[in-house]
């Protein structure tokens, strides 16, 4: 179907609504005086009828002529042009009202109408009432009549002008209705021409703002507000493929430049021995960072689902700890783990809550130097378990503080001193942190140590 633009369906809403009101309107206008003037004959055809029949009672024994002149008479009395028509018996006409002489109602005895109606006496409408009037001596039928030519041309002449004014206007109103809605849409057509203007490679641009404060204003408003957060997502997809390309080019030079050494004249045995091993960490190194990368991909697209089941919550940090154990103590930290003796359920993924505690645990062994303090503690309260992880290691400046969850930040003294992580790892304990219902905060002072809590809520 051809698509109809929304100028042209309000024009023709608004066209077909005022001609059924002005149709309406005009029906009941003509209804209204013609009932009127129905009502006013009416009124008068039936006192005339009255008085006939009370001058033929009256009359009823006196002689002919008198009756004549009583008629004649109230005829005088009448309003102009009322008819007055008297039939015998026998069909003959016994009285005609001296208006009536130039005007011949009907040829023969008319058909009774004991309400008042119109009908045609020769060719002219008239309003007429006939009814039988029976005397002591004789039956007579009477018609008294108006003639209506006068009121109908009126309310013809109403009926043209409504006829003609009536279209008039319509047409008047549907092309008001037509700029208007065009006006009032414009803002719209200029929202699209602007939308389709906008590239996916540069999204800075913006709709404009009608002044108007209504609808469409609150529409550009909302436009610009997605586009910001498109502008957004798109910036963070953008430097997210830059410094994972960037994270890769790295190991991969390195792999490939050492095997190039390597290549260069005969080794020993040992020596390829010892290189591959370098290459083999490498290898691990950078497939960790593969994985960390697929498993945020995975998580931005919505596909990375977490199985959620009742879990012991004490049993993973007691597991995480455990496995963190060997690097403490390779670097002679002092490692203590304190556990509340209850379970503690925690409704959960357990790899992935395992997954994020191993990323605080590894970052605390990773920023601590030799001889250290690294504590676990988990406590819970009505709702909540909270693991603690505190250490006595590098710390974080304040102005850090909220940057590290940020994917590939590293402070710049974690950089200076280590070559651990890629910066994705607090990311991705975050975002399993938040699927859980939780969050994770942190405290921390530069030379001091930092804690790390996770809050997550009990089952
Ligand atoms: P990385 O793999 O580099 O450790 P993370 O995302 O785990 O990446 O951490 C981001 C940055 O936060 C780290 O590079 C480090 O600068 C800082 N950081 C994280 N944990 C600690 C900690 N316990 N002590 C000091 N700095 C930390």
């Amino acid at each position: 179907m051809k698509p109809v633009s929304i100028r042209l369906r309000l024009t023709l809403w608004y066209f077909s609504i005022l001609a059924a009101g002005l149709l309406a309107f005009a029906s009941l206008v003509l209804a209204t005086l013609q009932h009127a003037v129905h009502r006013t004959l009416d009124g008068e055809l039936r006192e005339h009828m009255t008085a006939v029949h009370n001058i033929l009672r009256e009359d009823a024994n006196g002689p002919a002529s008198a009756l004549q002149h009583d008629l004649d008479e109230d005829a005088e009395l009448a309003p102009d042009l009322t008819l007055v028509e008297i039939w015998d018996g026998n069909g003959r006409i016994v009285y005609r009202s001296p208006a009536t002489m130039g005007f011949h109602v009907f040829d023969r005895l008319p058909q009774i109408a004991e309400k008042p109606m119109t009908r045609f006496g020769r060719h002219r409408p008239l309003r007429v009432l006939v009814q039988n009037v029976a005397t002591p001596h004789f039956a007579y039928t009477v018609l008294v009549a108006i003639p209506v030519h006068d009121f109908e041309e009126a309310i013809e002449q109403v009926k043209t002008v409504l006829e003609i004014s009536i279209p008039l206007l319509l047409v008047l109103a549907a092309l008001g209705g037509y700029w208007t809605a065009g006006r009032a849409l414009s803002p719209v057509l200029s929202m699209i021409a602007a939308a389709e203007a906008i590239h996916p490679n540069d999204l800075s641009a913006r709709l404009q703002v009608p002044e108007a404060r209504d609808e469409l204003q609150r529409l550009a408003l909302t436009l610009n507000r997605m586009l910001a957060r498109l502008q957004a997502g798109f910036e963070r997809i953008t430097r997210f493929t830059a410094d994972a390309s960037h994270e890769l080019r790295t190991p991969v030079a390195l792999l490939r430049t050492r095997a190039e050494v390597l290549l260069r004249r005969t080794r020993t045995p040992e020596e390829y021995e010892a290189a591959l091993k370098e290459n083999l960490q490498e290898l691990e190194r950078t497939s960790g960072l593969l994985e960390e990368l697929l498993l945020l991909a995975r998580a931005d697209s919505g596909a990375e689902t977490l199985q959620f089941a009742d879990v012991a919550l004490e049993e993973i940090v007691r597991a995480a700890a455990a496995d963190m154990r060997a690097v403490a103590n390779e670097k002679h930290l002092l490692w203590s783990v304190d556990l509340p003796p209850e379970r503690v359920h925690v409704d959960g993924d357990a790899a992935a809550l395992r997954r994020m505690l191993l990323v605080l645990l590894d970052n605390a062994g990773k920023y601590t130097p030799e001889g250290g303090e690294v504590s676990v503690k988990l406590r819970v309260d009505p709702a909540h378990a909270v693991v603690e992880i505190r250490d006595t290691g590098i710390g974080i400046g304040e102005e850090e503080l909220t940057r590290i969850f940020d994917r590939f930040y590293r402070t710049d003294n974690a950089r200076a001193r280590t070559t651990g992580g890629a910066g994705l790892g607090l990311s991705i304990g975050r975002w399993i942190a938040e699927k859980h219902g939780g969050s994770i905060v942190v405290e921390s002072k530069p030379d001091v140590g930092s804690v790390f809590r996770v809050v997550l809520p009990r089952k």
